[in-house]
């Protein structure tokens, strides 16, 4: 067993060396600008070509509706402020949910402040949103709606398909999905959905890129202005090297997502039993979470105090996401458990196919050691 024991998957995933390999040969091979007009540039261009053409193949998509970005951060913003620019003639409504990622909450604030309307629908206890509190929320002026497909705290899923069967009846809104935790963990069909955002690193993948997939059809004003790149929504040189990168990643994802699966969930449920023995233990997600997610709080301890504790014995978990404000309570453990203390106690455990029961084993013993009884 290594000497941490690493349980933050959700937060960043490490590299698949296949795709470290793929990434150096195809950076050693391309040196080339793809949009230089000699014989380099449209080597490189081919190949990006290629790539995309690959990526859009596993994803189902036509290449036209890549977009390469350098985040799932930079994904929802190109999406949502893409949307409510290049739309606010239709209105400046948006609706989105309490269990979203800071890069979607973050940029909702920011419109607000511009002068758009923000309507949160509710969750039930188990995370999922209220069909009914959504349809009384959805008005002729809507524009946007932001939805996570599996939200990085609790793991929980949304309704997708019902979401974009119930915007079928307006024409002016478009569906952003946040599927930055579920593409490349569990199978997600982003057919139909006008912007779906998703990041390799959180599959193996490297770290400094993002797609976004925008339907055909779909108009956004772009965040970044400069030169046409591989589409005229994101400006900069074509990353050959990245992109090869993300179609390594997802195709590897994508290829053992069962049996990944098959694994984690086998974790989880020895996880689950195990931390069910302790009386102050309370599991926030629920049992339909995705395995890879596990949300608990220890009662009459903060979850910042319980993580410090657990990183001291070597041992790596979150407490909200690594993006989020330090020393406030969970809003999405908030959102359905309704109680601040609970939620003030929350932390995350998230797991990877690469977590053994050694690892698990070990992490009970310590837990033992450190909850009150
Ligand atoms: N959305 C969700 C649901 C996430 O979990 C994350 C990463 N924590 C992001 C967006 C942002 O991804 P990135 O790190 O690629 O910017």
């Amino acid at each position: 067993m290594n000497d941490i024991v690493y349980l933050d998957y959700t937060a960043n995933t490490p590299v698949d060396i296949q795709v470290l390999d793929y990434f150096y040969e195809t950076s050693k091979k391309f040196s080339g600008n793809p949009n230089s007009h000699h014989q380099l540039g449209r080597e490189a261009s081919a190949f990006m070509d290629e790539t995309t053409m690959k990526i859009a193949g596993l994803l189902n998509v036509s290449p036209a509706e890549i977009i390469y970005t350098s985040s799932a951060t930079e994904s929802n913003n190109t999406a949502i402020k893409g949307i409510a620019y290049e739309y606010k003639e239709y209105g400046k409504h948006i609706i989105s949910t309490p269990l979203e990622h800071s890069s979607v909450k973050s940029v909702l604030s920011f419109l607000q402040k511009e002068g758009y309307e923000v309507d949160i629908v509710k969750v039930d206890s188990n995370g999922q949103i209220s069909v009914e509190d959504f349809k009384k929320k959805l008005r002729d002026d809507t524009i946007i709606v932001s939805v996570t497909a599996v939200d990085s705290e609790l793991g929980v899923t949304q309704p997708v398909a019902k979401i974009k069967e119930i915007l079928s009846d307006y024409p002016n809104c478009h569906l952003h999905v946040d599927a930055t935790q579920a593409i490349g963990k569990i199978g997600f069909d982003v057919n139909g959905i006008d912007l779906v955002s998703l990041s390799p690193h959180k599959f193996y993948g490297l770290n400094g890129c993002g797609l976004l997939i925008k339907k055909k059809g779909v108009r956004l004003e772009p965040l970044l202005h400069g030169g046409t790149s591989t589409t005229k929504y994101r400006s900069g040189t074509p990353a050959v090297n990245l992109a090869a990168s993300t179609y390594m990643a997802l195709k590897l994802a994508l290829e053992n997502l069962d049996e990944r699966n098959l694994a984690v969930s086998k974790l989880n449920n020895y996880l689950r039993t195990e931390l069910l023995k302790f009386e102050k233990v309370n599991i926030n997600s629920p049992q339909s979470a995705i395995p890879h997610i596990l949300n608990l709080s220890v009662e009459g301890i903060k979850g910042t105090v319980f993580q410090r504790m657990l990183d001291e014995k070597g041992i790596c978990v979150s407490v909200k996401s690594a993006c989020s404000t330090d020393g406030m309570p969970s809003e999405a453990v908030m959102a359905i458990s309704g109680d601040r203390r609970n939620a003030l106690s929350s932390f995350r455990i998230s797991l990877s196919h690469l977590t053994t029961m050694e690892e698990l084993k070990f992490f009970i013993d310590i837990f033992g050691q450190l909850c009150p009884i």
